[in-house]
């Protein structure tokens, strides 16, 4: 059924570009933490996950479908991935950590994804008053 969790996909990479660009270190899945979250700034003891709306059934987007064919099987592969990205962002804030979620449509537009980490804290307006 092909992969559900990959590293380094495209909206991966443009997330950490834009927090690269915004002057925040970084670390990349971080295997001892649940869920091995894709981004983490442990300064700021914050996770992050990079999802694709597909898989991860973003709610309200439009590459979020129901497949035509088997729906029933969709249904239930999505609330179960669903499921465990809930369990996960439990875990991890039982610990003390921060998590964020960035939404594959969100990444795929520069201009949305710099608003994006804005409102989420997740990088911090430019002290220099840059236009980026
Ligand atoms: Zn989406």
């Amino acid at each position: 059924m092909g992969r559900f969790k990959s590293s380094n996909t495209a909206p991966e990479i443009l997330v950490r570009k834009a927090i690269h660009r915004a002057g925040r270190r970084f670390r990349l899945h971080c295997k001892g933490l649940p869920g091995k979250p894709d981004i983490v700034l442990p300064r700021y003891k914050m996770a992050l996950f990079v999802h694709g709306c597909f898989w991860h059934h973003h709610d309200n987007c439009h590459v979020a479908k129901i497949p035509r064919s088997n729906p029933d099987f969709w249904v239930s592969k999505f609330r179960v991935n669903k499921e465990r990205d809930q369990r996960v962002a439990a875990e991890l804030r039982r610990l003390g950590w921060t998590v964020e979620v960035i939404w594959e449509c969100e990444a795929k537009d520069p201009a949305v994804l710099d608003s994006v980490l804005l409102e989420r804290k997740i990088v911090e307006p430019s002290p220099l008053g840059k236009s980026r």
